[in-house]
Formats: structure tokens, sequence, C-alpha cells
């Protein structure tokens, strides 16, 4: 299915194709780093088109729940996965032209053996807040900073030397 679908990008857009599926997050190997685990999946579309210049286009929809890890507690943070992007396809010629560099659209060199899974693995990784971190006062409590003697805060020392008092 998703795992190994390689299209010929620019015959899949004229033909207005449509590839949907769902991808396990395991299989998602480059965004390993950025997670807490690699538990759920998330589902994909792909579709083929024309914009409204008539340029070849591929409609990337993917959508999930990805875990996280918090950079202020290294907790788990469970970010909702939403994601919609239009990609032109651009020749090499148009590419190496530097026609396509001020465009606001996205776009990608069209490929007869494009990688979907490579696709989607750079849309999603685009996607990622740069350093996630849960909302203010919601972090876990004696996550991996707390516990780490050299992460811990003032106040928590402060504590820790009342506590010996009695
Ligand atoms: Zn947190």
């Amino acid at each position: 299915m998703f795992a190994r679908a390689v299209i010929d990008s620019l015959e899949f857009a004229r033909t207005e194709q449509t590839l949907e599926g769902n991808v396990p997050v395991p299989d998602l190997a480059r965004l390993r780093d950025s997670l807490h685990d690699a538990l759920g999946r998330v589902d994909v579309v792909v579709r083929g088109g024309k914009d409204a210049q008539r340029r070849p286009i591929l409609r990337v929809d993917v959508a999930g729940e990805l875990h996280l890890e918090c950079q202020r507690c290294l907790g788990r943070l469970d970010f909702p996965l939403r994601l919609s992007n239009s990609l032109l396809l651009a020749s090499q010629a148009e590419a190496d032209s530097g026609a396509f560099d001020d465009m606001e659209a996205d776009w990608i060199v069209a490929s007869p053996e494009l990688d979907l899974m490579a696709l989607v693995e750079d849309e999603i990784i685009l996607s990622l807040p740069y350093a996630p971190r849960h909302a203010e006062g919601q972090c876990e409590q004696g996550g991996a900073r707390d516990r780490d003697d050299g992460g811990a805060s003032p106040f928590a020392k402060l504590a820790a030397l009342k506590r010996d008092d009695h």
C-alpha cells in the first residue's frame, strides 16, 4: 500500500488519480527523533489534479495524532496532525531555471518514480512545531527533568532543606 507507493507524478496528476491509506507511525522512520513514542497511525490521501492555471499538482492530506516529546518535561505531548498542502509539480528544467524560487506555492520536482512515503514524511516533518511544549502549567509532575538533580529547581531544593529541618 503506502509503504512502497511509487508514482509517476505527472501521469498521476494528469489522470487525476487518488491514493489513500494509512501509515503506521513506526514506518515514518525520519520522524522517530521527534517522537515520544511511535504508537498510532496516520491517514493519508494524495490526489492528483491541476491548479487554477492548469498546472499539475499533488494535493496531500494527512490526519492523525502523533506523540511528540515536550521540550520542557520530556513527557508525552499529544499532537493532532492535520495537514493539507498542494504541491506544484515542476520539471527539472523549471527548477534549475529558478523560476519557482520566489513563488508562494510549494513545489517539488516532478518524477516518474516519486516515493510517496518520503513525500508524506517531508510534509509531516515541515508541519511539526520546532520546540513542542505542553501549555503553561500542563507539564507532567515528576517528568524526566524533575528527576534529574541537575535540573531541579531552587524551590525543590528549598523544599528538601525544609524537610530536613523537621
Ligand atoms: Zn511538558
